[in-house]
């Protein structure tokens, strides 16, 4: 068994003493620069031509009967691409890719051969193209001065996204998404999910990334370590770490995001910990094509945990992927209960929205509690209530909860039982918000602190400027039922909002709603949501408070 060979990468073949590259192994052939001429080797079962492996010790030098100088041997010659070819590739074991070939092509030998070393595959059916996995820089040496045996399981066939010339720059960055615009090839006929190598034009490594070939985030990045690999220890690793990071937040809550996406390093993962239930969401090809694994990390790390998977979500459909909601394991109840901040709060894991709540909003909600003492509040989208009980239990004086969605508000009342505020506090409301705020304005209807919590308007960035018109809408709405003196706590969910775009919405709504406004705070989503400093797009939820005069 080769030292270090690692799957799914391109061989470099080294010069043994110098380390230095002298060739390298392609979909189509393995070849080799000899004094500036570059032959391919495709040798046949059995040939006689063929060396074995140089004797261990062999100090620098290769036997000087293996070294074909300049040309292939006679029978040879670098074959076209063929039909069978494509099974081979389909099948090859490469990184990440979990079923091994089902016909072996056997190739049990690896010869080195030529003064400066190459390898390939002893007694290969003429015409298979191999590609081998690259070493690391020790390794290559040990295989260019000895050679050593290779199973089929150690050849594969490299899968690789190569990147347009001058695309490269955001991968630099560390940006972990790589749109099909700027993929310039795909190698190795990587299927949905299955991890590639990501190369620069010279063949530079760049990243090793999920192949997502429906969507228009063709790749998006696992690592940016070329040692580091993607396998069932790589999702334990890093969902452990992610949980552990959330164990230093000073969170008075046992319902907490633990795994953000990108953000965690982990494109298309949703992890989120409500009391003892783990509710999960793959979002992305790669992380569908991983599931058995993350599923797995998650039965070791969180062994006495329920776990759900909440994959209903429309965003699959970008990634060919069905939606799909399954108790994988432990008992799920209908209802759990959580604390946050004080407040008690029913989630409903199994259809609830999202993944049954909106943890991004604590921190928020706090916020909401500590400025609504002795206030008449309009909890606008309300969902389950979370602001409203929030500000009964920061001393509000009453909470109108609105909401279009029905089953929502009749949580929301079961939530102010549970916390045993008062009925008379809290009144649910059902219905379209734009409507039913334009009627209570002209009824002269008014509140002390209203919360407007809009769901995302934005999904595209075409649907902008029709978003930018809800937006201004609602808020416009909210100024004029405000009392003097009252506050709106007024939010955007929506990623393509830009901070500075939503502040010139609300505050143009203010404007026409004859009202002058102070931003006394500016809010954003809860810390168990990060935003990993190259993934901008990371931070999309955005909200302000606002003392109006
Ligand atoms: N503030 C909530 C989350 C709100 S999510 C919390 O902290 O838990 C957005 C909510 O808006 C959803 O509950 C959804 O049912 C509701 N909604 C969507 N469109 C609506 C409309 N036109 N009128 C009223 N509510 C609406």
């Amino acid at each position: 068994m080769p030292h270090g060979l690692r799957l799914g990468r391109n061989l470099r073949l080294l010069d043994a003493e110098k380390g230095q590259k002298i060739g390298h192994a392609a979909r189509e052939r393995v070849s080799f620069a000899t004094a500036g001429r570059s032959t391919g080797f495709f040798p046949s079962p059995g040939s006689p031509t063929v060396p074995g492996a140089a004797p261990a010790g062999n100090s620098g030098k290769l036997q000087g009967q293996q070294s074909w100088p300049g040309h292939a041997p006679p029978g040879h010659e670098p074959q076209p691409d063929r039909a069978e070819d494509h099974d081979v590739h389909q099948q090859g074991a490469g990184d990440g890719q979990k079923e091994m070939p089902s016909r072996n092509p056997s190739p049990e030998i690896v010869g080195t051969c030529g003064a400066r070393g190459a390898i390939f595959p002893v007694d290969a059916p003429r015409g298979l193209t191999y590609v081998f996995g690259r070493l690391p820089v020790h390794g290559a040496q040990e295989l260019t001065l000895r050679g050593f045996p290779l199973r089929t399981k150690d050849i594969i066939v490299d899968q690789q996204l190569i990147i347009a010339a001058g695309r490269e720059k955001s991968l630099f960055r560390r940006h972990p998404w790589i749109f099909s615009g700027a993929v310039a090839s795909v190698k190795g006929r990587p299927k949905s999910g299955q991890t590639v190598d990501v190369l620069g034009q010279n063949g530079q490594w760049l990243a090793r990334a999920a192949f997502s070939p429906k969507s228009q985030i063709q790749g998006r990045v696992w690592t940016f370590d070329a040692d580091e690999r993607v396998d069932v220890e790589f999702f334990l690793r890093r969902i452990g770490q992610s949980a552990a990071r959330r164990r230093k937040l000073e969170t008075e809550s046992d319902a907490l995001r633990l795994v953000q996406s990108e953000s965690d390093g982990l494109p298309g993962l949703i992890l989120d910990r409500y009391a003892g239930v783990l509710v999960f969401q793959l979002l992305t090809a790669g992380t569908e094509f991983w599931r058995a694994e993350i599923i797995a990390a998650l039965r070791t790390l969180f062994p006495d945990d329920a776990i759900l998977e909440r994959s209903d979500v429309d965003v699959r459909a970008k990634e060919g992927l069905a939606e799909r909601i399954e108790a994988v394991h432990g008992e799920i109840p209908e209802l759990v209960e959580i604390r946050e901040n004080g407040v008690r709060l029913l989630v409903d894991v199994k259809s609830g929205h999202k993944t049954g709540f909106y943890l991004d909003q604590r921190d928020s909600r706090l916020a909401v509690g500590s400025a609504a003492a002795g206030a008449e509040v309009l909890n606008c989208f309300s969902y389950t209530g979370g602001f409203g009980l929030a500000a009964l239990r920061g001393g509000a004086k009453n909470v109108t909860q609105l909401d279009a969605s029905a089953p929502a508000l009749d949580l929301a009342v079961r939530n102010r039982d549970l916390n045993g505020f008062a009925p008379e506090s809290m009144t649910t409301v059902c219905g379209d918000a734009f409507q039913i705020l334009r009627a209570w304005r002209k009824e002269g209807r008014t509140f002390d602190l209203i919360v407007l919590d809009p769901p995302k308007f934005v999904d595209s960035k075409a649907s902008l400027v029709r978003a930018a018109r809800g937006y201004k809408d609602v808020n416009l709405c909210a100024f004029h039922l405000l009392r003097p003196g009252g506050r709106l706590f007024t939010f955007s969910c929506s990623g393509l909002m830009e901070d500075t775009l939503f502040q010139k919405i609300v505050a143009d709504a203010a404007l026409d709603a004859g009202r002058t406004g102070r931003i006394v705070r500016r809010l954003t989503q809860a810390p168990d949501h990060p935003v990993e400093l190259a993934f901008p797009e990371g931070a999309y939820l955005k909200g302000l408070e606002i003392e109006v005069e």
